[in-house]
């Protein structure tokens, strides 16, 4: 069994992308817009600007109150949209109830999308002609591409079918030439597909709900689920020790797909600038 190292493939992708921007004296800019004080969404925008200062680019935080309106925040996202320091807008998820997603995303300029979430952009994925990569599952597909996991023509079972994790990733597989089975919590004989599975990703966000008897032996597991156990930790939704002795390759939690979706985001804000600078 190989532990798929996301730290290691995160920090190379980091590397890259910051001696490019050193080289050329890029100076991408990325606003992370955070509304309220949801302790998981601080981590992620803590992360996403540590990557930024890594990666040598200007970022800015707008932190608003819980009470902010839908007004407020597109009216921000309307003033980011015209500033030209600022290549990619990231509003972080999930927004306070009273506040529409799908409008708030919908405001951002479809070229400062970098987060990849809006109607269109979730379009182009289907069509294979996108600018801005879906970053938890480009995530996942450059981990494949790091341990040389050839995808075309396996089974790829994706567990999860949100707009932002599971359907994009079985996108991915399938433009990787994978035939895909698209799973939720609706699926009959959950275990039975899966066990046919070469390419097990889960995207459930339960802890246990995949377990040693729903993978097949020598299957690639990829574990997107971020859980805390009852002592506060990070756990993912693989029931990772006997997993692990089946599978052939398999992520951690913490330190498997996380890190690399923070690098996706620093790829395509990159790509973002130099799109609105007309550098190619
Ligand atoms: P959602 O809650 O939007 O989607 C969960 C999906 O899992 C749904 O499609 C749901 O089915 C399905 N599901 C729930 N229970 C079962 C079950 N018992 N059997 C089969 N399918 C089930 O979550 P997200 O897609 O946003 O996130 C999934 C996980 O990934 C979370 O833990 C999240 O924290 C993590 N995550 C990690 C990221 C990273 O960087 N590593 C980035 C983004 C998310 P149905 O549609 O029928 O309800």
């Amino acid at each position: 069994m190989t532990l798929i190292d996301g730290k290691t493939v995160s920090q190379a992708l980091k590397d890259r992308i910051a001696a490019e921007v050193k080289e050329n004296g890029y100076t991408p800019g990325l606003a992370v817009i955070i509304v309220g004080d949801d302790p998981a969404s601080r981590v992620y925008v803590n992360n996403k600007k540590k990557a930024c200062t890594y990666c040598g680019f200007y970022s800015e935080e707008y932190a608003l109150p819980a009470s902010a309106t839908q007004e407020q925040l597109i009216d921000l996202i309307h003033t980011l949209n015209t500033d030209e320091r600022i290549d990619g807008i990231l509003c972080q998820l999930p927004l306070p109830r009273h506040i529409d997603e799908t409008a708030v995303i919908a405001a951002i300029a479809p070229a400062k999308d970098v987060d990849a979430f809006s109607e269109a952009d979730v379009g182009k994925v289907m069509i294979g002609n996108y600018t801005f990569s879906p970053c938890t599952p480009a995530g996942v597909m450059e981990l494949l591409r790091y341990y040389h996991i050839d995808v075309s023509g396996k089974n790829a079972v994706v567990i999860g079918r949100s707009n932002i994790v599971g359907k994009p990733m079985a996108m991915l597989l399938l433009h990787a030439d994978a035939t895909v089975t698209l799973c939720h919590s609706k699926t009959a004989n959950l275990k039975e597909i899966c066990r046919n599975a070469d390419i097990l990703v889960s995207a459930v966000g339960k802890i246990g709900a995949v377990t040693a008897d729903m993978v097949k032996e020598g299957a690639v597991v990829i574990d997107v689920g971020i859980n805390r156990n009852a002592d506060g930790k990070l756990q993912g939704d693989v029931d990772f020790e006997a997993v692990k002795e089946k599978a052939s390759f398999i992520t951690p939690v913490p330190g498997g797909v996380g890190p690399m979706t923070i690098a996706i985001l620093m790829q395509n804000t990159l790509t973002a600038y130099k799109n609105n600078k007309n550098i190619h």
